[in-house]
């Protein structure tokens, strides 16, 4: 759509990036070229007077006999895989084009579906079949799980059968051929949709209806307004009335959210409100369901879509609202590969665009948008309760180092976490644990030399996991068997330092042996369901403990948690960003958010080193605005965002020397331009990754410099830079706002 178009040129102007790298990140690759694609031979093509290659003559040939072919067909009459460049040259050539019929061959998805002959339902013909099937087992496999399925449900597909019975795909061709089945196709949607349309009743409470009066009141003044809610006060519920009322008045309705595979929880609540005419999008979905959606949103079958990130690049057509459900959310940025967008302020521009209006909502706001807001750029809209009048949770810090001291830890766990938790269980309540550390030991280490094993890739340690007993990298996914007796010395005294969630797990089942112990981390949730499975076992109270990394902070709504531990909370604030205060402030208040979310007061337990850190302070009193006044001052002074805007420059290169030559030039180019604004280059935190060398170059521009002349230069310098030989091979990525 001509929406659509607009905002690609937004985002390849604003984010820096080629036009093709948006489009790859838009469009779901079934409606790039397939091997489904058909193309068709222009009419009044002019062939007679152009020059061909051998091979695209082949093609040209083949349409002598049909009209059309496929991809797959190409592949075949040149019997090679790619074939793409040839495709494309015809393209340019306007010889061929592409059929308009190929986005709607996507919308049927057939499926195969068996049946038993007819002849077999009569008992008396059955056990012929048996006899004739004794010598063949798999085909009796097949057969009888045919007959188990068959009692069940009507309809049973083709792999399903393969999955029920182990029968291999030779032993159901042969059921086939001795028609035996009868095999029939039948289109199905892909989508896991829910189709009972109940409609939930609720009402909002008072509080909750003054805040949407003023969401409201606030859009006929403001594009954007800022929701800042307690955990548990029903955003959820307001968001539901605010897209209720959008598609009454006939609009389309984008739900972002940071992760949707963290929040079924809430697009179940939406979808049992909305009922079909919702749809979900994500990158999980395969290219069918993903070619799906995006064409029920373009018919306008859809009225509201709940997605990741991802879904702004949908073709809406009747856009009036969007929603931005926890907009602090780090996951709204995409870090890799380019476009390196921020999807809420790409919203904000989407909403902009459409003339719509934007509600950008958060217990925790990023300073960002608490600052326009502030500013008078975004009207701010606060939800000072929660729903049903629970009280927030009772917050404590307590020492880690006091405990140690007094001899008081046992493991990980203070004696007050510990006995929170036996009081917790006791009273058959539930609880969750965050250590934002996965895997088992962060680090091995010789004891004797000080030897750790490092990625061969990346400079970074493995990180030890257990489960697997391998040592594993976080950044490439690298891994290695664990050791015993160290490479470097041979001394048998390897150390573990440092825990991850695995750890915690281990240790926790053996302080509370009869306890039901669940862990939600990347590792536990690899599996298709895992995840769901971990969440609905929780919520159905078959786990009593949920031990998990920052997944555990986002959005989860359970009513039967009462109490939270965070078992080391300073990893967190040591981290070297400028935007690590900020986080722990998020991550801290969303978790102790999880508790006593229904109608009994939770309790929160914070176990620190820097127990008196100021940040832990203000999670506890609740003081979001002393925070963010705090950190404020700080962006002011070490002229951080709000203040300034960012780009980081990373160049990379597999040789080390080119590396640093190349990355002084550049950053030395770009200076003689900008000026002081241009710091670097310096080492990044992880300095290698992928067998990559990485320096950074950064733009610190203040909000005087027009940012367009900023970037214009940067693309001049880029251009420069890459049409130097003694630098082929350097690789450099653009990241503006960085986060
Ligand atoms: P938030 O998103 O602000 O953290 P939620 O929307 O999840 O809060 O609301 C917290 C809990 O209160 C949820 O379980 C929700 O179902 C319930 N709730 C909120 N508002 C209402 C309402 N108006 N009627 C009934 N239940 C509500
Ligand atoms: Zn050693
Ligand atoms: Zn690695």
């Amino acid at each position: 759509t001509e929406a659509q178009l607009q905002l690609w040129d937004w985002m390849t102007a604003y984010y820096m990036c080629n036009e093709g790298e948006v489009m790859a990140a838009a469009l779901p690759t079934g409606l790039k070229l397939a091997s489904e694609t058909i193309i068709v031979l222009k009419e009044d093509a002019a062939y007679n007077e152009m020059r061909f290659t051998d091979k695209e003559q082949i093609i040209i040939a083949a349409f002598k006999n049909r009209p059309r072919l496929t991809i797959d067909d190409v592949s075949a009459l040149l019997g090679q895989k790619t074939v793409y460049p040839i495709i494309n040259s015809l393209l340019d050539k306007g010889l061929i084009y592409i059929a308009e019929e190929v986005i709607e061959k996507y919308k049927p998805l057939l499926k195969s579906f068996l049946s038993l002959q007819p002849f077999y339902k009569d008992e008396a013909n059955l056990k012929p079949l048996f006899t004739v099937l004794e010598r063949a087992p798999k085909q009796m496999d097949a057969f009888l799980a045919f007959l188990k399925l068959s009692r069940q449900q009507e309809v049973i597909s083709k792999q399903q059968l393969l999955e029920e019975s182990n029968c291999g795909a030779a032993a159901l061709k042969a059921l086939i051929d001795k028609e035996i089945f009868k095999v029939y196709k039948k289109p199905v949607s892909r989508l896991n949709e829910n189709s009972d349309d109940l409609i939930a009743n609720f009402e909002l409470s008072p509080a909750q209806l003054a805040a949407l009066t003023q969401i409201e009141n606030g859009f006929d003044v403001k594009d954007v307004v800022l929701l800042h809610g307690i955990t548990a006060s029903g955003k959820t519920q307001i968001y539901i009335k605010l897209i209720e009322r959008a598609i009454e008045k006939g609009g389309q309705v984008l739900f972002l959210l940071p992760e949707i595979a963290l929040t079924t929880q809430i697009v179940e609540r939406i979808q049992r409100y909305f009922g079909d005419a919702i749809g979900v999008y994500h990158s999980k979905f395969n290219n069918n369901e993903r070619v799906e959606i995006w064409n029920k949103v373009l018919n306008g079958t859809y009225r509201v879509v709940l997605g990741a990130r991802s879904a702004v690049f949908l073709p809406f057509k009747e856009l009036k609202l969007i929603v931005v459900d926890e907009e602090h959310e780090s996951s709204y940025k995409q870090h890799d590969p380019a476009p390196r967008y921020q999807a809420r302020d790409t919203a904000v521009y989407l909403a902009h665009l459409h003339t719509a209006k934007i509600v950008l909502g958060s217990a925790t706001p990023s300073v960002e948008s608490y600052f326009n807001a502030k500013a008078g750029k975004y009207e701010l809209v606060t939800l000072n309760e929660r729903y049903g009048g629970v009280e927030l949770p009772l917050q404590e810090v307590i020492s880690i180092a006091e405990e140690t001291k007094k001899k008081k830890m046992v493991s990980y766990f203070t004696s007050k976490l510990i006995d929170e938790i036996t009081l917790t269980l006791e009273n058959k309540e539930q609880v969750i644990l965050f250590q934002n550390r996965r895997g088992y030991a962060t680090i091995l280490i010789c004891a004797t030399c000080g030897y750790a094993p490092k990625c061969v890739n990346c400079d970074v340690s493995l990180t030890y996991h257990k489960t697997s007993g391998k040592l594993h990298c976080h950044y490439c996914g690298y891994h290695q068997s664990s050791i015993n007796i160290c490479p470097a010395c041979g001394s048998v005294h390897i150390e573990q330092k440092g825990f991850g969630t695995e750890r915690v797990e281990e240790e926790l089942s053996l302080i509370f042996p009869e306890a039901r112990i669940a862990r939600l981390d990347v590792d536990s949730t690899r599996t298709k369901n895992g995840l769901q499975q971990i969440i609905s076992e929780f919520q159905n109270k078959k786990t009593d403990i949920l031990i998990g990394t920052q997944m555990v902070a986002k959005g989860l709504d359970f009513d039967n948690v009462t109490l939270i531990g965070v078992i080391n909370a300073d990893t967190l604030l040591n981290y070297p960003d400028f935007r690590a205060f900020e986080r722990s402030y998020q991550l801290l208040a969303q978790v102790a958010g999880r508790a006593g979310r229904r109608d009994k007061q939770g309790k929160v337990i914070i176990q620190a080193y820097a127990d008196d850190h100021r940040i832990i302070t203000q999670v506890i009193d609740n003081k979001y605005q002393e925070m963010y006044a705090e950190e404020l001052a700080e962006r002011k002074q070490f002229n951080y965002p709000p203040f300034t805007r960012l780009i980081f420059i990373n160049i990379r290169h597999k040789d080390h020397d080119v590396l640093n030559v190349a990355s002084q030039q550049f950053a030395t180019a770009l200076r003689m331009q900008l000026g002081k604004r241009v710091l670097g280059p310096e080492q990044p935190l992880v300095s290698r990754i992928r067998n990559y060398y990485i320096k950074q170059v950064i733009i610190k521009s203040d909000k005087d410099t027009s940012i367009q002349k900023v970037k214009s230069v940067l693309r001049e310098i880029i251009l420069q830079f890459q049409s130097e030989k003694e630098f082929r091979g350097a690789n450099i990525q653009v990241d503006v706002d960085p986060y």
